[in-house]
């Protein structure tokens, strides 16, 4: 690794799946711009757990609240990364929720809908125009192997339908053409962008239908039997930041035990 720590942003890092990604990310020698909205000692907790991950003197952890389904926000975000670590080598964008309350497609509300859809899908793909303009226009270099890096932590939900959560579902769906659309117009310039598809994993945010999905995955709906960890989608997200995959762009990786897999 170079001797100033590559700095990523991960988008929603105060607790379960950004948290994840933050602890593998510091443990690889990465700096980490530690972002969250409301919960400011959740985000310090990120902050001090990779501290104590940390491998090279020069890795810096900063917790920076901003709320990526606004402008401002955004602007907020990109430029306190900016003062505060003087570079980004990679966005994740894995702030995002579901529907504040679950209710068949038939009662979904616009305000729903509208509210969803501004964190889930309109906040990572201004985000990354943002971000990106910002490498196509300084022409600086990355220090990540394989250079500049955007990543999308979509959801099985891209391809899965819920009907009582079809806000959510439909983000995530259009978040994989956001992929793609940011892989084809970044190939030339050396930019990777890969959308990481989760499966079921335990954070706060599937708490609720723990109860529901227990006897589920025990019964071989995911076919690896277990839930997901946040750091099951960490390792795969160091893997890229690292550079493994250099001949890869516009990829799906799926993180979801084989719950993918259509069986008969
Ligand atoms: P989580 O535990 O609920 O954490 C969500 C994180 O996003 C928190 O850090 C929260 O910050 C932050 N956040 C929410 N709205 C934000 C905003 N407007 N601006 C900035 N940060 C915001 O959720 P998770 O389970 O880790 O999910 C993370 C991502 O993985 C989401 O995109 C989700 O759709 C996706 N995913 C999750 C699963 C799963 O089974 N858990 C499966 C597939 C995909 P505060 O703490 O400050 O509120």
């Amino acid at each position: 690794m170079s001797q100033t720590s590559p700095v990523v942003i991960i988008t929603g890092a105060s607790r379960g799946i950004g948290r994840g990604i933050s602890l593998l990310a510091a443990d690889h020698g990465l700096s980490v711009a530690v972002n969250f909205v409301n919960d400011s000692d959740a985000a310090e907790e990120t902050v001090e757990m990779c501290k104590r991950n940390k491998k090279e003197d020069s890795q810096k952890f900063i917790p920076i609240r901003a709320d990526v389904s606004t402008p401002d926000g955004r602007a907020v975000l990109v430029e306190e990364t900016l003062s505060k670590f003087s570079r980004i080598d990679a966005l994740v964008n894995n702030a995002g929720r579901g529907p504040k309350i679950r209710v068949d497609i038939t009662k979904m509300t616009l305000e729903s809908y509208e509210d969803v859809m501004r964190i889930n899908l309109e906040g990572p793909l201004f985000l990354t125009q943002s971000v990106v303009n910002f490498w196509l226009a300084e022409k600086v270099k990355s220090f990540l192997p394989g250079g500049f890096k955007v990543l999308f932590i979509s959801s099985m939900s891209a391809y899965t339908a819920s009907v009582d959560r079809g806000e959510y579902c439909i983000s995530k769906a259009g978040l994989s053409m956001v992929t793609k659309l940011w892989a084809v117009r970044l190939a030339d310039a050396g930019i990777q962008v890969f959308e990481i598809r989760p499966g079921i994993i335990e954070t706060e945010m599937t708490k609720g239908v723990k109860g529901k999905y227990d006897p589920l995955i025990s019964s071989g709906v995911v076919p690896q039997k277990r839930w997901g960890k946040p750091e099951d989608v960490g390792l795969a997200v160091c893997s890229i930041l690292l550079g493994h995959f250099p001949f890869s762009t516009g990829e799906v990786v799926n993180i979801d035990g084989g719950f993918h897999l259509q069986r008969l």
